[in-house]
Parts: C-alpha cells; structure tokens; sequence
C-alpha cells in the first residue's frame, strides 16, 4: 500500500508513558490531522513516524516498506525515509534567499523537478520576498517558506508540525487554504500536527483527536464535531453546558428538555452537554415543534461576531445557569425574558 502507517506505538520517556498504544494510517493524498491538547504526545508520535526517535514497541510503515519496527530494532534513519519533515522549530539558511532556501530543497534533481518555486511562493503570498532574506520576514513567511522548502523535492509522505502556528488571524484562512492546494496537488500523504480544532476542521479529510498518549476518535471534520465519541472530544470545541441526569426509560430529563441516551444503561448518571452555540434564543418566542424554554437573561456581551449571553432557567434544586452563544450583537439586556430551544444536533450524552 502507498501511504504510511503507524501500528501498536508504545513509548516512555524514562518512567513517564507518552504514547500508550496509538494507530493510523494516512492514505496517498490524504490529508490527516492530529488534534489534541498540548502534552498529550502528537510531536512525539510525529518524531517516532519520522525516526528522529527510535521505536519501543510498534511498526511504521512507508509506502508498503517497513522503516521501523520495535520487535526486530529495524530502524531505517530519518534521511532515507523519503519523509517531508517540518517541525516547530523549522530553520531557513541565514544567507540564502527564501527563493534559495526553497531551492535548495530541491536537491541536485532541481532542473528535472516538476515543483516550480515561483509559482508556488506566489500561490502562498510569497513573491514579493523570493529575494529576500530571512530575518527580514515575519514568522509567519519563514514559516510559509519552510514548508515550501520541505515540499519541493516531491515527498510521497509529508509530516508536519503546526506548520500554521505563526500566522496572524487575517492571514491563516488565505494561506491554509493556497497551502492545502499545494498538497492536495502534490498527492502526498500528509500527517499534520495541530492543537486548533477549527485548523483541523479546515484542513483535514480525517481528524484524529488525541488525548493522554491514545488517538480516542478518528473521523471526518463533520464526525468529529456531529458525533463525539466523548466529552472530551465535545469540549475540544469550546465551552459547553454541562446537564446532570439519570438515564430513565431511555432518556434524561433536564429543566430545558428531555434528551435521549441511546445505549446507555437505566438508571447510570449521565451528563448532557450541550454546546454553547446549540442553545438557540428566539425572537419573538415563536415554537417550531418542541416547546421552548422560558430564560432570564443574566449577562450579555458582545464578542464582536457575536454576542455572549448568560442565562438562568428555573429548575426544581434552584435555578441552573447556561451559556449561549448568539450571532451578532446582543439581542437583549440583564433581567429581560427569552425562549431557549435547543439544536438537538449540538446537545450529545454522555455517561457521567
Ligand atoms: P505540544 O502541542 O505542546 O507540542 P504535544 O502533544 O506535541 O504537545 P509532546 O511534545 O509529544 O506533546 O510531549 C508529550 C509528553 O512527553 C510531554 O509531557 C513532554 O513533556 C514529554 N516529552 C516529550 N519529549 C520528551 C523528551 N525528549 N524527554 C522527556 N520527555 C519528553
């Protein structure tokens, strides 16, 4: 199989576990993304992938070609892979050109290569600093640059590293987007690193969410977000309303509804999360199906895009407080009354 793979990866940093028994596979022309929180071992996994780390326990597989296996202490080195690596701390050649820098990745088979360098440095927003040098580029071009360097000698496999990190919130949409033409383009199989959902979201064919050294769900962007496996992977979104309950005839009632719980056992604790742009304020209290929920408005602030708003709904124990995320600006102030309904697709279930 073309591609690459990981299998069974076990590994401890002296007595501290980091990986506890992680899998994938990229596809030719995939674009993967591992996402998860900072510590929880995606630089690690990508070390290991590349062989800047030798392997404890498992196997990896490039283009159908075992480069490393734990069980016999195969090891092929980093260099003769035939992996694109770009990690956080990515180095250009002080004394080169960006241009140059990108060529030089290009290796003695420049002439031939089919990776043309204006063209891409155009494509990411790069032709004004082909002639420049480094330290004279922001971070966020470096960067641009380094990715391009690892880009140009055609890799079947390409391993990134929060190859994003340094750019401003204005630039990053131009760029991924130019940037995931690149690769699709190049049909490489590509396993990148990131600790932004909403990059993952854009970027990725398939996420791998990451927690605690264990790949917990893999799924499109839509899975991911639609059908969580668990809170964790829910709350990797943003905040969430957290609803106690008790699992009774298949469902738990809460003071804003009742929400089934498909699969879990009668009588367990359960948790209903529901996200903050899930619970929907309506204008003039007007129902579609279900009945909405009377709230007190406790707070509003305006985020700019859109508006927070605290809110407080009569419960048998004493009011419980949600949050809601609404578009644009705050419809309403303190102390005024809203109908709440929620978008049953943002509201999961979850044993407690
Ligand atoms: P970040 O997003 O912050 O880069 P990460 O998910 O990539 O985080 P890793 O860098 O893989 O996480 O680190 C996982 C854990 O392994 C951390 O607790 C880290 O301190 C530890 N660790 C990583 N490299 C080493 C090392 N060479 N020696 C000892 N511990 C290490």
């Amino acid at each position: 199989m073309s591609g690459f793979g990981m299998e069974g990866i076990v590994h401890a940093f002296g007595s501290q576990p980091v990986i506890a028994g992680a899998s994938l596979d990229v596809a030719e022309g995939e674009l993967v993304c591992l996402l998860g929180p900072s510590g929880c071992g995606k630089t690690t996994l990508l070390r290991l992938a590349a062989g800047l780390e030798r392997l404890q326990r498992g196997r990896v597989v490039i283009d159908g070609k075992v480069v490393a296996n734990a069980a016999d202490g195969r090891h092929v080195p980093p260099e003769r892979r035939r992996v694109g690596l770009m990690f956080q701390d990515y180095a250009l050649f002080p004394h080169l050109t960006l241009a140059e820098n990108i060529r030089f990745g290009l290796g003695r088979n420049s002439a031939a290569s089919a990776f043309r360098v204006e063209e891409a440095m155009a494509r990411v927003g790069l032709a004004p600093y082909a002639q420049a040098y480094p330290h004279t580029l922001s971070g966020g071009q470096q960067q641009r640059a380094a990715l391009l360097r690892v880009m140009a000698p055609g890799p079947r496999v390409l391993l990134l590293d929060e190859p994003f990190s340094d750019l401003d919130v204005n630039r990053r949409v131009q760029v991924r987007e130019s940037t995931l033409d690149l690769l699709k383009e190049s049909g490489a199989a590509t396993l990148m690193v990131t600790h932004d959902p909403e990059e993952a979201m854009f970027m990725a064919d398939r996420i791998l969410v990451m927690n605690a050294g264990s790949i917990v769900q893999s799924g499109t962007p839509f899975d991911i977000y639609f059908h969580p496996a668990d809170a964790f992977v829910a709350e990797l979104f943003g905040p969430v309303n957290r609803l106690p309950g008790v699992v009774r005839d298949r469902a738990v009632e809460t003071p804003i509804g009742r929400f089934e719980a498909p699969g879990i056992a009668e009588g367990s604790p359960v948790d209903v999360l529901i996200r903050v742009e899930g619970l929907v304020v309506m204008a003039n209290g007007a129902a579609d199906g279900s009945p909405p929920v009377a709230a007190r408005v406790v707070s509003s602030r305006l985020l700019g895009r859109s508006s927070h708003l605290g809110l407080r709904v009569p419960a048998d124990g004493g009011d419980i407080a949600l949050q809601c995320r609404v578009p644009g600006i705050p419809p309403l102030g303190p102390d005024e009354t809203v109908q709440i309904k929620v978008d049953r697709a943002q509201a999961f279930v979850f044993p407690a």
